[in-house]
């Protein structure tokens, strides 16, 4: 039987509905919600998502603050710029968009964010209270995840949830938040010795890794839900990490790409910006 598709663009523009209501309330109350976007340098993927993050921004009303800095820009005149947005009364989040150029240290840059603006959840006080299963900022792709496991009710309690990738990004955070909804969580690597066997036992495969296609149809327990985390470009266009067309045949649920992960996690960034505008 073919597997349902978990259609990440629905949900993710039910979300954006939802946010975009309740901008307007909280407009009533005379506060903008604003996301501080800082792109440093010309990469071409992070100016695709950063176009789409302020394009996001503003269909649901929503101020967004866009600084370019050009690739050579020194590291303390990065931390100055932050330094500046975690004062701006209009900012409530703030992102850098990540690679930065190699002469800035992302870890630096990450923890002179303001915890309280800190959208994408990437600062160490922020994942430190997400692994001690406390309130906080959840980064955005692992929190869109969960959000569409949810919405379409796949179970997780007491279910073998494993996740290929181990960034702080995606494959860390996504790990807490199975095991906080009391899934029996394997994470594995690229050191991981025998792959295949340990996901043919997930009743929940989730890959984050950015090889296309390395999750192939044996390698799923029939039935499984798959998420597809990765974004792979290919000259025939975007693929994920898991060999869609026969994955499909095996899995219960599976996302697509695009339009499963993707759009979610920016669903999410507007949902912290909110949030983060709301307290
Ligand atoms: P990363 O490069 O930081 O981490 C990749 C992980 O994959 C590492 O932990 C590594 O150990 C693991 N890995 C590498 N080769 C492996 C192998 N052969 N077997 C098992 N594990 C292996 O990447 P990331 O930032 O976590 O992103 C992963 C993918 O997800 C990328 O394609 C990225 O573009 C995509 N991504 C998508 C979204 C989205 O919104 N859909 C958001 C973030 C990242």
């Amino acid at each position: 039987m073919t597997a349902q598709i978990l259609d990440g663009k629905k949900v993710a523009a039910d979300v954006r509905a939802s946010i975009g209501a309740e901008i307007e309330r909280l407009k009533g109350r005379g506060v903008t919600p604003g996301l501080a976007v800082v792109l440093v340098g010309e990469d071409p993927a992070s100016q695709v998502y950063v176009r789409s993050k302020e394009k996001a921004c503003q269909a649901v009303g929503m101020n967004s603050f866009l600084h370019r800095l050009p690739a050579a820009t020194e590291q303390d005149r990065l931390l100055e710029l932050i330094k500046q947005l975690n004062a701006a009364p209009a900012v409530h989040g703030i992102l850098v968009q990540l690679p930065l150029p190699p002469q800035i240290d992302a870890d630096v840059v990450l923890q002179a964010i303001d915890p309280a603006k800190d959208v994408d959840g990437f600062h160490p006080f922020n994942a430190g209270k997400l692994m001690a299963g406390l309130k906080t900022f959840v980064p955005c792709t692992p929190r869109g995840i969960m959000h569409l496991l949810a919405v379409y009710n796949i179970p997780l309690k007491g279910k073998q949830a494993v996740v290929i990738g181990r960034s702080n990004i995606v494959g860390k955070p996504i790990a807490h938040l199975l095991l906080a909804q009391h899934a029996t969580v394997t994470v594995c690597h690229s050191r991981t010795v025998g792959l295949s066997d340990i996901t043919r036992r997930a009743d929940v495969l989730v890959a984050a890794v950015g090889r296309p296609h390395m999750v192939t149809a044996d390698m799923i327990k029939p039935g499984a839900t798959v998420v597809d985390v990765g974004i792979n470009r290919l000259p025939e266009g975007l693929v994920g990490d898991v060999d869609f067309e026969a994955a499909k045949e095996v899995a219960g649920y599976i996302t697509p790409v695009p339009g499963g992960v993707g759009p979610l996690t920016i669903a999410m960034l507007l949902q912290n910006t909110l949030e983060a505008a709301a307290v």
